[in-house]
């Protein structure tokens, strides 16, 4: 294992998309810019291994964006998932700016690949990365190294020595030993705190049990505790959070875009008591996916069933598991464990109530609802009668905690008393709760991490050692 320099200009504690943006836009301006990631090379970069697109403005189409996606639709996307629970002038920027990203993450060796079919109606407002989102952490390593920037890995953050809202230093655990790194300027880049199930529990109770953490187990909030200890801003609670259903039979870690679903609006969700229990046609799919988590969330033991019929089955990305399958609604719910004349009394009382009439497209609401049901589907309502029958279990799937620390439009991390930092920054899901106070728009994360990280670091470097 590589030793530990004793200081540097510019630490950077995380290893995904934000603090590869910091470490980037430094080190362009010549600074010695050292990265600790907690996790292991193979793990390195924590959720940013996951994903798969960015959400960025833009005036005209591209070669692998369909059509143009202004800044001011943008904020009005934003406004609208986070019923404008958000930081209005930070938004703003943050929307001016990432039009500015498409090139500047293409500059460092990113590739853009246009968008694949199916229910995620994306293709012009997200670029896709060519190969996901480990290949594009890997053209940023790559660049950041050319660049000079030192990576540590297996090497947590564990202490912080500030004063007065300065950063001086950081212990750093490094083979078994704390190592202290001083630095000339800090920046936070360590993620959520969603796989840290206690401190979960702190804002939902024993529901937290189960959660699946979609991402990786190293992002457990420890930076965000430490900074917050030490008179950082907080904003946000632990039950703000990205998260959507995904297949309830996913590792508690680490299951990745393999375990989500996108199938509700295509049927029905019932709890374990087979009864519905919110609109799955509200809104077109990107825009509300991200609802279904905390819905399911609510339900008990935290399970549900998305219920759909064969002529659907082709119609959506499948989750890496199968689904169960039943010839009857009743077979379906002995399958699953529900009550059979339960599931039997939800759906004919669904088939009874669905109108039709409108050609059924999937990629804008289409106006096929329900009528007098207690809660209607107001969208993409078909009968549910063409055998085999189809379920999906679905568990409350955390992508990333929206609890952290606050910042100015300089990515400075905020103190307790409002004044901004001297020389510590945040970006990434550390801040996220910046912009998004609820609610969550795909793509929306990367945004934050590329547009915050590299304000970042481009800010870091001002300071001397
Ligand atoms: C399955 C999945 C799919 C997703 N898909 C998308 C998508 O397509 N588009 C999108 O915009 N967003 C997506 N997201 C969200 C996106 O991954 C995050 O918003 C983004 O990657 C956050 O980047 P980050 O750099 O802040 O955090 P991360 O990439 O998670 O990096 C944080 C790093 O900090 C390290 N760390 C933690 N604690 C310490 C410590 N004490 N000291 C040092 N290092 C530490 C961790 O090991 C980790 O590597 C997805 C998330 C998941 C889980």
């Amino acid at each position: 294992m590589p030793d530990l320099p004793d200081s540097c200009d510019i630490l950077i504690a995380g290893g995904g998309n934000a603090a590869l943006c910091a470490a980037i836009a430094a080190a362009q301006t010549g600074r010695r810019v050292l990265v600790v990631e907690a996790a292991p090379k193979f793990y390195r970069g924590g959720n940013t291994r996951h994903t798969r697109n960015m959400r960025c403005a833009h005036d005209s189409a591209t070669d692998t964006l369909s059509g143009p996606y202004r800044e001011d639709e943008f904020y009005d996307d934003l406004l609208r998932v986070t019923d404008g629970n958000t930081n209005q002038r930070l938004a703003r920027m943050m929307v001016r700016k990432s039009a500015d990203m498409l090139g500047w993450i293409q500059a460092q060796g990113v590739r853009f690949q246009p968008s694949l079919g199916g229910t995620i109606s994306l293709g012009r407002t997200n670029s896709f990365f060519l190969g996901g989102g480990r290949a594009m952490l890997n053209a940023l390593y790559r660049t950041a190294s050319r660049l000079g920037v030192r990576f540590i890995y297996d090497s947590p953050v564990v202490g912080l020595d500030i004063r007065d809202g300065r950063f001086h230093a950081a212990r750093v655990l490094h083979n078994g030993n704390e190592q202290v790194i001083r630095a000339g300027a800090f920046v936070a880049a360590s993620g959520g705190l969603q796989g840290d199930t206690d401190w979960l529990r702190e804002g939902w109770g024993k529901k937290a049990d189960n959660f699946l953490i979609r991402g990786t187990p190293y992002n457990r909030g420890t930076l965000t505790r430490m900074l917050i200890e030490a008179g950082m801003m907080q904003i946000g609670d632990p039950t703000q959070c990205h998260a959507v259903a995904i297949d309830a039979r996913a590792p508690k870690f680490d299951g990745g875009i393999i375990t989500r679903l996108d199938c509700v609006v295509l049927g029905v969700v019932v709890n374990k008591h087979s009864q519905r229990f919110y609109d799955e046609g509200e809104d077109i799919w990107p825009k509300r996916y991200a609802i279904w988590g905390r819905l399911v969330a609510d339900q008990p033991d935290q399970i549900a069933y998305v219920i759909f019929d064969a002529p659907n089955i082709e119609r959506f990305m499948p989750s890496l598991y199968p689904p169960i399958r039943g010839e009857t609604i009743a077979g379906l719910a002995s399958e699953l464990g529900l009550d059979p004349a339960a599931l039997e009394a939800t759906i004919t009382g669904f088939n009874d109530a669905v109108q039709g009439g409108q050609p059924f497209d999937t990629s804008e609401p289409d106006g096929n609802r329900t009528v007098g049901l207690k809660i209607d589907k107001t969208n993409w309502a078909q009968r549910i009668e063409t055998p085999p029958f189809y379920a999906y279990p679905v568990r409350p799937g955390i992508t990333f905690t929206y609890l952290g620390v606050k910042v100015d439009d300089r990515a400075r991390i905020v103190m307790a008393d409002g004044r901004a930092s001297d020389n510590m920054y945040a970006a990434g899901e550390i801040m996220a709760g910046n912009v998004l106070g609820q609610g969550y728009a795909a793509g929306i994360g990367m945004t934050i991490g590329s547009v915050f990280g590299r304000i970042a670091g481009t800010e870091a470097a001002r300071h001397d050692t």
